[in-house]
């Protein structure tokens, strides 16, 4: 076993780095206080290639391993975990294509990602279906050369801002998660409204809204697979994304790390910087003890990935322990920080809120658990 990157992943990590510190870091607070969509910055990470890591080389992208996209997300999400949810959404919407779509499909709808700056959103969740999501209502209706999709989607990532949208929805609500089918619906489709700009506690940077399907019609080569792939395609879109979700927290929860080491070396209370404290010291030695075992875990769901291993238990082990790790260890950066944390001017305080989601979104912690309980008692 080899902890080793390669030579190329040390130099994209590199310049990944160095993009984070000097176009993500200094702007993120900003962006978080107006709730201001990154396009300029995403459109930038696009030219240098640290977008779309899913898309296969065949059909242009750079043929990054599962392994590459998990520390490319780190390094993007220790700048903005906010601003990377918008840049993650583009591969979780454009993963049920490479994993359930053909090959003409796949020229079609993956190859425009790599020629030109495109957005995408991934539309599962439903105001009244999110853990649920093999009950979701939208309707996909056959209409001989056409689908109609009909129903509402809720909490959706660039919606307001995509150029593509892949839907879920169901042929027969009787069928449960066997009738679950998935459309590719494009940019200005009859039909799409676009609801209101939701205000969030955190990963205000990214665009989250709602949507509406009213009877929008889609060539019946929009499907991606056949009626009822739907389900097995987003449960193997979510081996791939899980980690990395997971990889932001760990990108998140490094960056928590690091801010507390500088500040509690710089922090003077009782005549010494607060790091000669020992209470302050075992609360940095867990938050990086934490930041260690979550990245283990996470390289580990995307290496079984990147070797054709079924990764669900430990992707979910990795989505579960990263994000709840992040939870913890940005709550503790606050109290590192005493009342400065709990302050704007300081970066802690975003940090807190931005972890809350990845708690969330990708199904929760305790979907996680679930899933774990579910694999590890069978
Ligand atoms: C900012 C943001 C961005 C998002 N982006 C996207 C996106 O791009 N695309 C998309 O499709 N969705 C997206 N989501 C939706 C997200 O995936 C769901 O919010 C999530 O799956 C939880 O669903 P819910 O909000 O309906 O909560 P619910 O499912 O109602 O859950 C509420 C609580 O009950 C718990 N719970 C539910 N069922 C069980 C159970 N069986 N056992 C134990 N506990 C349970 C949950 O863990 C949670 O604590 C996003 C959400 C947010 C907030």
């Amino acid at each position: 076993m080899n902890f080793d990157l390669s030579t190329e992943q040390k130099e994209i990590i590199d310049m990944a780095k160095k993009f984070v510190a000097n176009e993500i870091i200094p702007v993120a607070q900003e962006f978080d206080e107006k709730g201001k969509f990154p396009r300029e910055i995403f459109q930038k990470a696009w030219e240098l290639g640290l977008i779309n890591t899913s898309i296969p080389s065949e059909y242009g992208g750079a043929g990054f391993s599962n392994l590459d996209a998990v520390i490319i997300t780190e390094a993007l999400a220790y700048g903005c975990m906010g601003m990377n949810s918008s840049f993650m959404a583009n591969d979780l919407a454009l993963l049920p294509i490479v994993i359930g779509g053909s090959d003409e499909q796949k020229k079609k709808w993956l190859t425009p990602f790599t020629q030109e700056f495109k957005i995408a959103a991934f539309c599962l969740t439903e105001p009244n279906n999110g853990s649920d999501a093999a009950g979701i209502k939208t309707t996909i209706k056959d209409d001989g050369d056409h689908w109609v999709i009909s129903g509402n989607k809720m909490w959706i990532t660039n919606a307001g801002e995509a150029d593509l949208y892949v839907v879920y929805g169901t042929v027969d609500p009787a069928l449960k998660h066997k009738g679950i089918s998935v459309c590719v619906v494009e940019k200005g489709a009859q039909g799409l409204e676009i609801g209101k700009k939701e205000d969030k506690m955190g990963h205000r940077a990214s665009d989250t809204r709602g949507l509406t399907f009213n009877n929008v019609r889609v060539p019946k080569e929009n499907m991606l697979g056949k009626p009822g792939d739907g389900w097995k395609i987003a449960m193997g879109t979510l081996d791939h994304s899980r980690p990395l979700v997971a990889s932001s927290a760990v990108g998140g929860a490094q960056r928590a790390l690091d801010e507390s080491i500088t500040y509690a070396k710089q922090r003077n209370q009782f005549g010494v910087p607060i790091a000669k404290h020992q209470a302050i010291q075992t609360i940095i030695s867990d938050m990086a003890m934490k930041v260690e075992a979550s990245r283990l875990l996470v390289q580990k769901a995307a290496v079984m990935a990147d070797q054709g291993q079924r990764n669900t238990l430990v992707a979910s082990y990795a989505k579960a322990f990263a994000t709840d790790s992040c939870m913890q260890i940005t709550t503790d950066a606050v109290q590192v920080y005493g009342g400065y944390g709990y302050s704007k001017e300081y970066p802690v305080e975003k940090l807190m809120r931005d972890a809350k989601l990845l708690q969330i979104y990708e199904g929760t912690s305790q979907i996680q658990r679930l899933v774990i309980a579910r694999e590890v008692l069978s």
